[in-house]
């Protein structure tokens, strides 16, 4: 079921052990900061184990997660694919040993085909990729949608009531929907998600090759696993940093200032931003670089 919800992404933090966690327990592969959110919230209802981190070089690269140590009792794994905040994908997806997994897509909805019949849920907040803040699409295997949740839960918050009403349950978030409609006929008409596939793998290559050429900057994330959406990169000097962060806003190039637990500087390559825009921050950096680079 493709169910359309409101409350963005952070409430699906909630929702999905108030579904899926019956036997209080779930694991949590804590990858950055919305995975760690996550996880904290799924406290709230039961034991979470964490089954990997990154959290001892500050998230810049994804563990190894191909044998996990599974605890049987477990409800779900969970895990966010593209930590947003510091550039890393979940390229090969971990092996659950035949446990549920759930997936935080918010940043990299429909940005390029994912397979969801490996996955039990998946669920994104549409302000990236797709539409307003406030909607979160969720895609949910019908077998987890289920009556038996945990006994407190609202009715507002159960699976059930949406699928059983086609998202129409309470008033929906028209006007938000509407434009997702929108999106989804634009990028129908560009090809759809292989298409935007390619242009984004177009346009974080053009700023990786840059980064990887810089002799004044690089990028903050392990090659591997860096995102094809959300490119972290410093100079190494703070004060380099903020003297970046102020000439691009001068010259128009907006927001580029990192999320204060990385640092530096961080470019979000969403399906909306045109290769164009890409190129025009490369030309600014190289320019950057070239004047502070004897
Ligand atoms: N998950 C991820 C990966 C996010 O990037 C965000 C927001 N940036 C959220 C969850 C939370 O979404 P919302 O702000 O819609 O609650």
């Amino acid at each position: 079921k493709v169910l359309f919800l409101q409350g963005g992404g952070f409430t699906q933090f909630a929702m999905i052990p108030m579904n899926l966690m019956i036997n209080r327990s779930a694991g949590y592969i804590v990858t950055g900061q919305w995975s760690k959110k996550a996880a904290g919230e799924a406290k709230i209802f039961g034991t979470v184990h964490e089954l990997a981190s990154s959290a001892d070089k500050n998230f810049s690269y994804i563990p190894e997660l191909g044998d996990l140590n599974i605890p049987e009792d477990l409800d779900y794994v969970y895990i966010c694919q593209n930590e947003t905040v510091h550039g890393t994908t979940i390229k090969t997806l971990p092996n659950t040993k035949g446990k549920t997994l759930v997936s935080d897509i918010s940043s990299m909805f429909l940005s390029e085909p994912l397979d969801v019949t490996k996955y039990g849920l998946l669920f994104g907040g549409v302000q990236k990729n797709v539409g307003p803040a406030g909607v979160v699409i969720v895609i949910v295997r019908e077998d987890l949608i289920r009556d038996d949740v945990l006994p407190f839960t609202p009715t507002m918050m159960k699976y059930k009531t949406h699928a059983d009403n086609k998202s129409l349950f309470n008033t929906p978030p028209c006007y938000g929907i509407y434009i997702c409609g929108l999106v989804f006929k634009w990028l129908l008409k560009l090809g759809g998600v292989n298409a935007i596939h390619r242009i984004n793998q177009a346009k974080a290559k053009l700023l990786y090759d840059y980064l990887d050429g810089s002799k004044l900057f690089h990028g903050t994330v392990e090659k591997k696993d860096r995102s094809l959406m959300n490119v972290p990169f410093v100079t190494g000097s703070r004060e380099l940093d903020a003297e970046f962060v102020n000439a691009a806003t001068q010259a128009g190039l907006k927001n580029i200032k990192g999320h204060r637990s990385v640092g530096g500087m961080r470019a979000s390559l969403y399906n909306a931003m045109p290769v164009e825009g890409v190129a025009k921050l490369v030309d600014f950096m190289a320019e950057f670089e070239k004047a502070h680079i004897s």
